[in-house]
């Protein structure tokens, strides 16, 4: 049975970083390591697309020649055998004339997106060398072999279920293995990705397709903390989780975890555990099938919301009103995350505005519509039964100074969440902070 760890961006960071996961990766359990790119290389990486795709041809080739400068660095402080230097310095002219043969093309989302696949190729390859520096036997799984996403883009879980372990059995002795995380094909079988900070999914994903022991997420802090420690000023990390409520917090906006990582785990019931590389010893957070304690545990913040409010005083309370309004949403593929209604009126938020324009347009032939963007969902994550009084009375009594725009409880027991606008987000957090957390 393996064990999946992932190590984020800041993880294998530099050069130092990189040699700092040897440690966690030759103990004698047999592992899949997914890596993610060099902290700042996926977002460089996003900044050339950006040049390319306003043609600034000398920009992106100025972009491309200065992260390669990043790498020329990093290879000289990681290795110490020139044959290893060697080899990581041809990977690496490999890559950025890859990167440089992009200039000179036609510019699509094809191109954009294998452009955002060199990172976590080139943090796997440079690792591998440097495991086999150090005389660590290990070997790479390419991702591009086995991960998969459907016509949805959801993972195609049989296919990657299969050609993963057919991958791990061409090595039926290894027991190191490397992989990238955030890369995919989609279901044209071209180069795809699983969306910014994706190389959690990755983990998640793969370890429910090999039925992992634990999958473990190694990252720059001690765990999901009760609130955003880059937002507020005081912190503590969450000892316990269950599925549902790291769900909540990862969806609602706790960047520790991309938005659906759980899911994959939650359904194969494989724990997963969030761990510091910087602090192997403190404990993090366990997130599991368990009963976890009655209360609330965290909040979170999704930021870049739009409210609609869909408002009709003849046709709401109608038969099929409101499947109307939900057909226009599916038609649109475009989900709704909260949701709540008057007499009159019916108010939800989405967070992907891409098709906001013919949304609004088909809504507007059957009530009127008014939308509010940079809107702000809070989520409140926790134990909350919905028998028991004072939980949302604790909440609205911590937001009773910020003017609160929709207010959802009841729809689970793990969640009350609040839309407020963008602006007042800091205030939010930190007024839940002090009213809930007493800090
Ligand atoms: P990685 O590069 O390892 O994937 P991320 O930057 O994606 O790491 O996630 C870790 C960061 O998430 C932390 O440094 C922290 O600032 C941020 N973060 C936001 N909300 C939370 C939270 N509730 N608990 C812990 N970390 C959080
Ligand atoms: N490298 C990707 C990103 O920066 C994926 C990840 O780090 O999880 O979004
Ligand atoms: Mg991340």
């Amino acid at each position: 049975m393996f064990l999946v760890l992932k190590f984020g961006g800041t993880s294998v960071g530099s050069a130092q970083r990189i040699k700092d996961l040897v440690k966690f990766c030759v103990t004698p359990a047999p592992k899949i390591v997914v890596l993610s790119a060099m902290s700042g290389t996926t977002n460089a990486l996003v900044e050339i697309c950006e040049a390319l795709y306003a043609k600034e041809i000398e920009k992106a080739t100025t972009l491309i020649s200065i992260l390669k400068l990043k790498y020329d660095k990093e290879i000289k402080d990681l290795y110490s055998k020139p044959k290893s230097i060697e080899k990581a310095e041809q990977l690496i002219t490999n890559h950025f004339n890859h990167l440089l043969s992009f200039t000179m093309d036609m510019f699509t989302v094809n191109e954009e997106k294998a452009i955002l696949a060199q990172g976590e190729l080139l943090s796997t390859a440079l690792f591998h060398y440097y495991l086999e520096e150090c005389g660590f036997d290990s070997a790479l799984l390419p991702a591009l072999n086995f991960m998969k996403i459907d016509a949805n883009d959801e993972p195609d879980m049989a296919y990657i279920e299969k050609f993963a372990l057919e991958e791990l059995k061409k090595h039926p002795e290894q027991k190191l293995f490397i992989t990238q995380g955030y890369i995919c094909r989609n279901v044209f079988g071209e180069i795809d990705n699983l969306k910014r900070g994706g190389s959690d999914y990755t983990a998640s994903i793969i370890g429910a397709a090999i039925k992992s022991t634990e999958v473990q997420i190694w990252t720059d802090i001690d765990g999901m903390h009760n609130n955003d420690p880059r937002i507020v000023d005081k912190t503590h990390p969450i000892k316990e989780l269950s599925f549902d409520e790291a769900a909540e917090l990862a969806y609602f906006g706790a960047k520790i975890l991309h938005p659906t990582c759980i899911l994959p785990a939650k359904k194969r019931n494989i724990p997963v555990r969030l761990k510091n590389t910087l602090q192997p010893e403190a404990l993090g957070t366990l997130i599991a099938n368990i009963n976890t304690n009655e209360g609330i545990k965290a909040v979170a913040a999704k930021d870049g919301i739009t409210a609609i409010n869909i408002k009709s005083d003849r046709m709401l309370l109608a038969h099929g009103f409101l499947r109307a309004v939900f057909e226009i949403f599916e038609r649109y593929k475009t989900p709704i995350d909260m949701i709540c209604t008057s007499e009159v009126a019916v108010s939800l938020t989405i967070d992907n505005n891409k098709n906001l324009g013919g949304i609004t347009k088909e809504l507007k032939e059957i009530a009127m519509v008014e939308i509010d963007d940079n809107q702000t969902i809070i989520c409140i994550v926790g134990q909350l039964p919905k028998d028991k009084s004072g939980y949302a009375n604790k909440v609205l009594d911590a937001l009773k100074d910020i003017p609160l725009r929709m207010v959802s409880y009841g729809g689970s027991a793990n969640n009350i969440s609040v839309l407020v606008n963008g602006s007042l987000k800091k205030e939010a957090l930190q007024a839940l902070n002090k009213g809930l957390f007493n800090y």
